[in-house]
């Protein structure tokens, strides 16, 4: 327990076999407590004169007491975040194993570009004259990400992957009350393998969501697909690769048999990052996408932001995409679609628009500069590497752990807990001793299409030697589960800044406010 009741470190037990310290603190790992907590009355970074004799009009309004922030002195807070961020896991410090989610090396380049003055201090409010290298940059991302999709439309601004689905879902919707056939249509269909923002996406619109379950290759099962359609179905949603990792092989056949329908096919491209430069979604009859640039192309992600999900749309609903987009003018100058008036001269008609402003411009810029500084063939390899490391994890644990699907995988190994059956292990045991190795645990218990899942993503940014590494431990790991080392899991982790933790209650009785101590409590 550190001073303020929190469970910290080990104290006697066989794995770690260490002692509680006096501070809390493990050698150079230090404790730390809120900044609530270590308010210091009176402490204060700055040096503000005192004011010029004032006559105060809030008469008997004037707060008494303190404004309740902490007080703390420049070095405090320094040390304060400094603590925190050493405790903090990420792509910059290790292997993050995490699958869909892509956490992959940011090149620094991305950085310097993103904080160029024109790039990053730009205001959304600034006249479009000032700012035509911004406009600029974003028009020829919009470019590429066409390029390199084989989509005619694209829209920059919405803020994540699950916005940009909102996004596409919306110009889906759009599409079908320019055809009078909105009421009719009410179904959107999604395979089990779907990412479940897809099916959220779905219901949040009104839809009624129907799911279409997977065969036993973890693709969907195309006979019970057509069985499905009808002349009431809006659309399916259509993770690809899917969330088994697995690329839907019947995909053309998918996208016919929609269309033939009349409905529409939206593909979740969170990752793209596999089939970027490979494949376009747009020749596989593909009429909305999102990318996650946060995945694909870079940028530091994690912790809910940032992100950014620009989705590319099909002839049939590029029309209909949101406000505001860039224009090149014929003097070569960049302009902003930002009204209506403005999109009905320009002969579209979108359906609204997602965000305030125009999108995220840092990532608009990281997200160029990967692309530019990896050139085409640089992308290829992207892909081509993603899906090498991914299959030399699978190939290399097939024997360890139990693989779900047989064939090899495209960016992303999936695992499920047969391996684990009779060690008296699960899944969250099993990921939490990983954190005991130095490593952040891979997606646990998703996709849901089989039992206990362990979902791997090493991107291709890692090396020979770290990824294996990671196999090595990996192995151990699998090897002690089942050969009864039950408490390197069971009690696991042991050696991090805090222990497991009591998810349950942290879900159902969330504590979301901090209270000072009772004085009873303080005294003590
Ligand atoms: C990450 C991901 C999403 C959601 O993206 P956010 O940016 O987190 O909203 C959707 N689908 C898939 C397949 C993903 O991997």
């Amino acid at each position: 327990m550190n001073k303020q009741g929190r469970p910290t470190s080990i104290a006697n037990t066989a794995h770690g076999g260490t002692h509680n310290t006096f501070t809390g603190n493990k050698a150079l790992e230090l404790e730390e407590a809120l900044l609530f907590e270590i308010d210091n009355p009176g402490a204060c970074g700055v040096d503000l004169d005192e004011p010029e004799d004032y006559t105060s009009r809030l008469g008997n309004l004037a707060r008494q007491g303190r404004i309740g922030l902490p007080s703390v002195s420049e070095p405090e807070v320094v040390r304060h975040f400094v603590r925190l961020s050493s405790k903090n896991y990420s792509i910059d410090a290790g292997l993050y194993p995490l699958g869909s989610c892509t956490m992959k090396h940011n090149p620094r380049l991305n950085e310097k570009m993103a904080r160029l003055p024109g790039f990053g201090d730009v205001h959304p409010l600034q006249p479009q004259k000032t700012v035509q290298g911004a406009l600029e940059l974003m028009y020829e991302l919009g470019h590429w990400l066409k390029e390199l999709t084989g989509m005619p439309g694209v829209t920059l601004s919405p803020k994540a992957g699950a916005h940009g689905e909102l996004c596409g879902m919306m110009a889906i919707r759009a599409a079908l009350i320019a055809r009078g056939e909105d009421e009719s249509r009410s179904r959107v269909l999604v395979p089990e393998s779907a990412h479940g923002t897809n099916p959220a996406t779905a219901a949040l619109l009104g839809y009624k969501v129907d799911a279409i379950p997977a065969n036993a290759e973890g693709r969907v099962d195309l006979e019970a697909f057509k069985a499905k359609l009808g002349p009431d179905v809006a659309a399916i949603m259509l993770t690809n690769p899917n969330t088994c990792g697995l690329f839907e092989r019947d995909i053309v056949e998918i996208a016919k048999a929609v269309h033939e329908v009349g409905a529409y096919f939206y593909c979740d491209g969170a990752n793209f990052n596999a089939i970027v430069g490979r494949v376009r979604p747009g020749d596989l009859g593909i009429d909305a996408m999102h990318i996650n640039l946060h995945k694909t192309f870079s940028t530091p992600h994690g912790g809910g932001g940032p992100g950014s999900g620009p989705v590319v749309f099909s002839e049939a609903l590029a029309p209909f995409a949101p406000l505001p987009y860039v224009v090149k003018e014929k003097d070569g100058s960049f302009r902003l679609v930002e009204s209506e008036a403005d999109a009905e001269a320009d002969g579209t008609s979108p359906f609204g628009r997602m965000t305030a402003f125009h999108g995220q411009m840092g990532m608009f810029t990281r997200a160029l500069s990967y692309m530019l500084s990896h050139g085409s063939d640089g992308l290829r390899q992207v892909a081509e590497d993603a899906v090498l490391n991914a299959n030399y994890v699978l190939a290399s644990l097939k024997d360890d752990l139990t693989p779900s699907f047989e064939g090899p995988c495209m960016h992303e190994a999936l695992f499920d807990d047969r391996f684990l059956k009779g060690t008296g292990v699960e899944t969250l045991d099993f990921a939490k001793a990983m954190i005991d190795e130095g490593y952040h645990p891979m997606t646990m218990y998703f996709p849901l299409v089989v039992h206990g899942a362990l979902l791997i993503e090493p991107t291709e940014t890692e090396s020979k030697q770290s990824v294996d590494l990671f196999i090595a431990t990996l192995k151990d790991l699998a090897r002690a589960a089942k050969s009864n080392d039950k408490a390197r899991f069971t009690g696991a982790p042991y050696m991090s800044p805090r222990r497991r933790l009591d998810e349950t209650a942290a879900a159902r009785k969330p504590v979301l406010r901090w209270a000072p101590p009772s004085p009873a409590q303080a005294a003590e």
